[in-house]
């Protein structure tokens, strides 16, 4: 893969594409709404098109010392699943630093670097054979996480969504698509807050793959274009506070960067 190219091909794509997701006229059916409700477009590098995002799924848990780390035995969980709004999505120009803002009622704001698969078909009880046939493309992505908000729900056996489901939880960069760039089954994952390594992994220490995932996502929900899937992060998660920037990297994508604001 011709790394600059990627990057020649995203710097095009223009602030001005990834700075709103609602397109203007689109998705009009003669129905009368008193208002309207903005869509949610992922950018796809190398085209003038964009990515209507349907659902956001993420998977729990899918590398062996994060599993560990957040006190759950790596060997006997088979891979579990969450949602965030679609518009929790904030689309960050590649190779740029984008604003984020520290959001409310949290005291432990943590980052995760997650590989993100997109789908442009749909299916159910997919096999993982045919599963990667479902994949557009792939981008960097950040499941930006209320850590304590999660974790008191979860003492209380509450459902943790206030911790994970929340308003720009989801940064994410643009989309490359497969046929461009092919398959992410390996190649380094990390993530630097103010220039310090915090996650150091490879994507093929993840306990699922992207296949396996979408295959065992297709068991619960009939998967449908427009459905993308946070794959999980790597170990050593960690906290953030205003001012600090995070630069993330997946071996063959731009980087993803925001700053806390
Ligand atoms: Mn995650």
């Amino acid at each position: 893969m011709d790394r600059r190219s990627l990057f020649e091909t995203g710097a095009t794509l223009g602030l001005g594409a990834l700075a709103g997701c609602a397109l203007p006229g689109a998705a009009s059916s003669g129905v009368k709404t008193p208002f309207t409700v903005a869509a949610t477009h992922l950018p796809i590098v190398g085209s003038d098109m964009r990515f209507p995002v349907r659902r956001i799924y993420c998977i729990g848990r899918n590398y062996a010392a994060h599993a560990r780390e957040m006190g759950s035995d790596p060997n006997r969980e088979p891979p579990f699943f969450f949602q965030k709004p679609t518009d929790a999505i904030q689309n960050v120009a590649p190779d740029t630093v984008a604003d984020h803002p520290y959001p409310p009622l949290t005291k432990n704001y943590h980052y995760e670097v997650e590989l993100v698969a997109a789908l442009h078909k749909g299916g159910r009880n997919i096999e993982p054979a045919q599963a990667l046939d479902l994949v557009y493309g792939y981008a960097i992505g950040l499941d930006m996480t209320r850590r304590d908000l999660q974790r008191a729900m979860g003492d209380e056996k509450k459902p943790w969504e206030i911790g994970k489901s929340f308003d720009r939880s989801a940064p994410i960069g643009p989309l490359h698509p497969a046929a461009r760039v092919g398959h992410y089954t390996q190649g380094a994952i990390w993530l630097k807050v103010n220039g310090q390594t915090k996650q150091n992994a490879n994507l093929n220490q993840m306990i699922w793959n992207v296949a396996e995932q979408v295959s065992r996502l297709s068991q619960a929900f009939e998967l449908m274009p427009g459905d993308i899937v946070y794959s999980g992060t790597p170990e050593n998660v960690g906290p953030v506070v205003r001012g600090d920037v995070i630069d993330c990297h997946i071996d063959g994508l731009p980087n993803l960067g925001i700053r806390i604001t």
